[in-house]
């Protein structure tokens, strides 16, 4: 069932061994994509593409196949590298226009009404006649256009990319035209997350390699075959985020060997692990009852995972693997003094946090995000940073992923040195009564943490797991412990204008929750309140570039009714004392009730920028939220004896 789409997706007459893919062939794919609902047959049209892709390639090129993936995607680069694409709507309109001869005016009232650029795009081009088909496009050349468009930088840019657009859409034929608009415009919009494709991409390569060894394989096996292929390619993935490495070695070693040839390396930053929230101290001790565990500072900083390559070169990347050495050349310049001569090359978790090198003390994440971001020079530096490190994940060649959390933090400590104001290991303490695991969180909180994070501490359950949040990790915030409950980090859709003095900026928005399983943000709330003018000022300039014409049809709206929509791409951290269910907005819809639920009273906390819209809280943690909430209420009741 995985191949039987293979004569779908093919274009009238195929492709031979060796040629080119025709792009064609992978736009056929994504609109038979995003024309069905159900997952089993997304992902057996996307197998079924990538499989002739792998099938009709000449031995030894990979290019092809990674390419195939990264459009599949609709990213051109490993994240870390960060070629981007996001190509404003006004630049876009006006290569629309210039390719097809339509006028912006004809071209801005159609988006209007179909709420879909790439659509507007494709139908101007179906209503332009043309005496001779244009040269069919490759998947390769589209490719390498895409890219040049991300790079394309400095004088004259804007005016580069509308040429370069303006001669892709010139060659587009049938549905190539809208697939080209959306990747431009950075999202595909054909309900296929990298999961799906990721899912896609092992089948594809089992069932091609089964194909070239002519071996007959049972269902049972074949279906084994198949969970285990994708279940290795995930694996290998969150240990070494790069196509570019990974899937030149999947066609070169095969699925099975994929492994041993692709292990975490220095220079790739690997999707870090993350903790599950917790509520009380008894439910710590519930999970890791007789079980060694260590509890840790978890300090108010920004994520940094420090590596250093063999040949001394640095990288500090963020939590989204964003490459951030430009943003702490400080932490760059201090790293060789934590270093023992023993340490050649290494990746370390750790937290950077802001601090009073004066008198020691910790400040809250807010002076953090002081700093400039990008081109700090270390002599203009106002906020110095120390690192904390909490885990070392690889060590002079050697990966350490599956050894103990204990074997870990041992040569963590064996190989680093503390430079007071500059580098510490996180302070832990592996005491096990709730007495003292309340007095040491009690203790963090004085020292300007957020409170702890408990970890399993030996044995198998301890190894580093890249990119779950885990059961292994728990947070603990003092926020939980005050009944207040973990914040969310929700997507800024919708803007509503303001009042009085407002008048010119936004004065309040609406934000959305992110399903990860059908790629649509649903709506949970209007956040209008505790806002200063200057905050609702600032907002504004970083909203305002973001307006949409029409709503995108990734958003589930329900019945809010914001002035303005945005592209969804900023994440705000937001607290709320209550969750309530609503028939306004579509967060979590299905999950506890037909209603949707939303935030009561949300008060805003900070902007995440480490995190992408799809990083924001997804709807079952919402209903789990609002089960919580419902439980604890239920609960004090009975201790109140009321009804
Ligand atoms: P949060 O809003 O809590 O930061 P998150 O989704 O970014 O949420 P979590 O897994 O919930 O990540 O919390 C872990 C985060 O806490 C890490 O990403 C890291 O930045 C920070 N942290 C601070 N101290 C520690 C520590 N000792 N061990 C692990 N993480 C720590």
């Amino acid at each position: 069932a995985a191949l039987s789409r293979r004569e779908d997706v093919d274009i009238k007459g195929g492709w031979k061994t060796g040629q080119p893919v025709p792009y064609a062939a992978l736009t056929k794919t994504f609109a038979l994509i995003e024309a069905t609902t159900k997952r089993l047959e997304k992902t057996a049209l996307l197998t079924s593409f990538l499989y002739l892709v792998i099938q009709r390639s000449t031995e030894g090129d990979s290019k092809s196949l990674l390419q195939a993936v990264y459009l599949c995607i609709n990213r051109l680069s490993p994240d870390y590298i960060g070629v981007e694409l996001g190509i404003g709507e006004s630049l876009l309109i006006k290569a629309i226009g210039e390719s097809t001869g339509r006028s912006i005016a004809v071209i801005k009232a159609e988006l209007k009404k179909e709420g879909d650029l790439g659509l507007v795009a494709m139908n101007s081009k179906n209503s332009q006649k043309t005496l001779f088909p244009p040269k069919p496009l490759t998947l390769s050349f589209v490719f390498a256009n895409l890219r040049e468009i991300a790079l394309t930088s400095g004088h004259s840019s804007q005016a580069k990319k509308v040429s370069i657009i303006t001669k892709l859409l010139a060659a587009c034929q049938d549905f190539e035209a809208k697939y080209i608009v959306r990747s431009l415009e950075g999202k595909l919009r054909i309900g296929n997350a990298e999961r799906s494709v990721v899912v896609a991409l092992a089948h594809a390569a089992v069932l091609a390699e089964k194909d070239k060894a002519g071996k007959k394989w049972s269902k049972e096996k074949l279906t084994a075959r198949l969970e285990e292929g994708a279940n290795t390619i995930k694996s290998v993935y969150s240990e070494l985020p790069s196509y570019d490495e990974v899937i030149p070695a999947l066609l070169k070693f095969g699925i099975q060997d994929l492994h041993a040839q692709c292990k975490l390396t220095p220079g790739v930053p690997l999707k870090p692990m993350l903790a599950k929230p917790t509520k009380a101290i008894g439910e710590v001790l519930d999970r890791f009852e007789n079980k060694p565990f260590t509890c840790e500072y978890k300090y108010d900083g920004e994520r940094a995972q420090v590596h250093r390559l063999a040949d001394g070169t640095v990288g500090v990347f963020s939590r989204n693997s964003e490459d951030m050495s430009k943003k702490y050349p400080d932490l760059v310049e201090q790293l060789p003094n934590c270093i023992k001569e023993s340490t050649t090359s290494f990746v370390l978790d750790a937290e950077a946090v802001a601090i009073d090198r004066t008198t020691g003390k910790l400040m809250p994440f807010q002076e953090l995000s002081r700093r400039k971001r990008k081109d700090v020079k270390v002599e203009d530096i106002q906020v110095r940073v120390c690192l904390f490190a909490f885990d070392l994940l690889y060590l002079n060649g050697e990966p350490l992923l599956k050894k103990s959390l204990l074997e870990r933090r041992e040569l963590l400590r064996e190989h680093f040195q503390v430079v007071p104001g500059e580098f510490d290991f996180a302070k832990s303490s592996d005491s096990e009564t709730v007495d003292e695991i309340q007095t040491f969180l009690e203790q963090s909180v004085k020292d300007g943490c957020e409170g702890l994070m408990v970890k399993m501490l030996d044995t198998d359950a301890s190894f580093y797991e890249p990119s779950r949040r885990s059961i292994n990790w728990l947070k603990l915030k003092k926020d939980y412990l005050a009944g207040v409950g973990d914040s969310l980090d929700l997507v800024v859709v919708g803007g509503y204008y303001g009042k009085g003095k407002r008048t010119n900026v936004y004065g309040a928005f609406l934000l959305a929750c992110y399903d990860g399983d059908s790629e649509e943000f649903q709506t949970i709330c209007k956040i209008g309140t505790g806002f200063s003018e200057e905050v609702l000022q600032s907002h504004y300039d970083v909203l305002k570039p973001l307006e949409l014409t029409k709503v995108r049809g990734d958003i589930k709206v329900g019945g809010a009714k914001p002035d303005v929509w945005f592209e969804p791409q900023i994440v705000w951290e937001v607290l709320t004392a209550d969750l309530s269910l609503s028939p306004v907005y579509t967060a979590a819809q299905g999950l506890v009730e037909e209603r949707g639920i939303s935030l009561r009273f949300p008060r805003f906390v900070r902007i995440r920028d480490d995190k992408g819209a799809d990083d924001a809280t997804g709807p079952e943690q919402v209903a789990e939220m609002y089960e919580n909430q419902a439980l604890a209420q239920s609960k004090s009741k009975k201790k109140t004896g009321g009804d």
